[in-house]
């Protein structure tokens, strides 16, 4: 059944948000943190992130005449400074950009790609795969960096500023510092003892020895030299120039201190493969909802078939009016089916025949949707379909256990006075990467590649995300716009948290759009995630509620997870406001900002 316009978006709820941005400090010395609130209205263009200093350097941007797109750099690159365990142009991501003049959306794929010495074999030894956490701080985990050349590109196709411009305010957080909060410290304590395997990291990151007080200023000088560079020379500095001489030599060396026994297995990235690597524009996904499209990211991300196909089994289902119990079972099982198809049927589309389109269609979701009980839960793993020639109730493949991918990276969502948008998600992949930071230059490198499958997921069944030469391991990044059927923004989102990105994308947009949630409700919102496994997670909210016993007693089997993602996100309203959306507790409160605020 479909609706004609989902619920919310004639609902303005608003809430009273004050905004005071980077009030000036003297030359040098750290500009005083901003506000920082999860929920921010006005005029003149918006920004969420997860942090102040971030969303303070895009609106510093819109103020100076910015759009949407220089804004998000900006935004980007002072997360580098201040989120650096999380994002930097020692990574990759995706970018979403909705244009207000064609009323269309276009994508940039800057995932990181492998080596291209790179074979299946990446991650075994002996015929077996490494055991994970070695790969992960490695130099063997480390994929090309996307990042630099998705903002050169975003900004030579859509942004109205230069590089050298938009990266000035990180330059200066950097340089001057930021203001040292707990998710910061607690995020370096968790990651204390390898980072100590890694020289430059632990002068940088672990300051005299010790970790970053709370409160105190962390300046990061290297970094505001490598951001100059970038903007005087361009990010051929890094794909062909004396910094991507330098990761390289990292890469294929890691610094390591030799008392700590670490054995830090070398990459083999060349400085051909810096010099091959392009961001890609590629169409997005597109997933008709409610009487909305849902445009997201298509693979080599999962996330867009994923989500999309999870809301077309769910579009079945009048979640408007279903108990919160039922609408969790249906949003579990949905996922759980969703999941199946996404391990196997996603990679990376240049080297696998994805069936992106068939994932998609409604008559496939139909024919998945049939497997869904009222009374009863599916068994995990469930196996995939067949998407090619969909048959009723189909699960004919093989089944098989959907493989780990870490949980860090960074979303944020930016607007501007012409109405264009972007959804931007960025990534190091684990927090704090691979943990190996490039010496002298002041960031991290990513671990992207241990997003690949090390071996295959079923040994009997085709895995797409096996490593290869130049490929880009499947993603589950999901940056996400919705539209109305007119073509105008409705709502923009996105979450980090490896696969559970996915669910929590699709969670927080059923919550939006069919709940009837406030955007920053549907984000604060106490999460689900099932990704096809015998258990389903839950946030304590959840857990600790009436609704886990009610839902057990039909069959579902939870475990507790103290947080999962951090959810940023703008919303149009009506009146031609914007409404930008963060985090209200997860990873300490996320930053919502709009360049004037106006209360009602
Ligand atoms: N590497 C993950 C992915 O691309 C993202 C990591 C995260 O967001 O936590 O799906």
């Amino acid at each position: 059944m479909r609706r004609p316009v989902a619920r919310n978006l004639t609902v303005l709820v608003v809430s009273a948000a004050v905004v005071s941005v980077g009030a000036a400090a003297p030359p040098g010395a750290p500009a005083a943190t901003p506000t920082k609130s999860p929920v921010a209205v006005g005029y003149g263009g918006a920004v969420a992130s997860v942090d102040p200093d971030a969303s303070a350097a895009g609106i510093e941007i819109l103020k100076k005449g910015g759009n949407a797109v220089d804004a998000a750099v900006a935004t980007a690159a002072a997360l580098g400074v201040t989120e650096p365990y999380s994002a930097g142009i020692g990574g990759g991501g995706y970018f979403v950009h909705y244009d207000a003049k064609s009323r269309t959306v276009q994508t940039i794929d800057g995932r990181e790609t492998a080596p291209l010495t790179a074979g299946s074999d990446l991650f075994l030894e002996n015929g077996k795969p490494i055991p994970f956490a070695e790969a992960v701080s490695s130099g063997l985990a480390v994929g090309t960096p996307g990042t630099p050349a998705t903002w050169q590109k975003a900004l030579d196709k859509w942004g109205s500023k230069g590089l050298r411009s938009v990266l000035r305010p990180a330059e200066r957080l950097a340089r001057d510092g930021f203001t040292v909060d707990d998710t910061f410290r607690a995020q370096t304590a968790a990651n204390e003892t390898r980072f100590r395997y890694f020289p430059d990291t632990a002068e940088l990151f672990l300051p005299g020895g010790e970790l970053p007080v709370v409160g105190s200023t962390f300046k990061n000088p290297d970094l505001a030299r490598t951001y100059a560079e970038l903007g005087r020379e361009g990010v051929g500095a890094l794909y062909r120039g004396d910094i991507g001489e330098d990761v390289v030599a990292t890469v294929n060396e890691p610094p390591v201190v030799p008392a700590s026994g670490w054995n830090a297995r070398p990459g083999e990235l060349s400085v051909k493969d810096l010099a091959a690597y392009r961001a890609k524009f590629q169409a997005p996904t597109k997933t008709a909802y409610r009487g909305l499209d849902v445009y997201s990211i298509a693979p080599s991300s999962s996330g867009g078939t994923t989500v999309g196909e999870a809301l077309n089994i769910l579009e079945g289902t009048d979640l408007s009016k279903a108990s919160d119990a039922r609408y969790l079972h249906r949003f579990i099982e949905a996922s759980r089916i969703a999941f199946a198809d996404r391990g196997r049927w996603v990679g990376d589309p240049a080297f696998e025949d994805v069936p992106a389109k068939e994932l998609l269609s409604q008559r496939y979701a139909d024919s998945r949707a049939c497997l869904i009980k009222d009374d009863a839960v599916l068994t995990s793993p469930v196996a995939p379909g067949d998407p090619r020639d969909p048959a009723d109730c189909d699960a004919r493949g093989t089944a098989a256990p959907t493989t780990y991918e870490g949980e860090s990276t960074t979303h944020l969502t930016t607007a501007d006075k012409w109405g264009n948008v972007v959804s931007y998600t960025l990534t190091i992949e684990q927090t704090g990467g691979s943990g190996i930071t490039v010496p002298g230059r002041g960031f991290i490198l990513n671990n992207e590649l241990t997003d690949f499958s090390f071996a295959p997921a079923n040994p009997a069944v085709h895995d797409p995300n096996l490593p290869g030469p130049g490929k880009r391991p499947r993603s589950s990044i999901s940056p996400t716009i919705v539209l109305d059927r007119h073509g105008e923004p409705v709502v923009a989102l996105g979450s980090p948290g490896g696969a559970t990105i996915i669910t929590t994308v699709l969670q927080t947009l059923t919550g939006f759009v069919d709940r009837g949630l406030p955007l920053v409700e549907a984000i604060a919102a106490p999460r689900a995630s099932q990704r096809n496994a015998a258990q389903t997670e839950l946030e304590p909210g959840l857990y600790d509620s009436a609704l886990r016993t009610r839902l057990e007693a039909i069959g579902h089997s939870f475990r507790a997870n103290p947080e999962i993602g951090a959810a940023t996100g703008v919303q149009r309203l009506p009146d031609g406001r914007w409404l930008a959306a963060a985090e209200k507790t997860r990873r300490g409160g996320g930053s919502a900002m709009v360049v004037h605020p106006a209360l009602r």
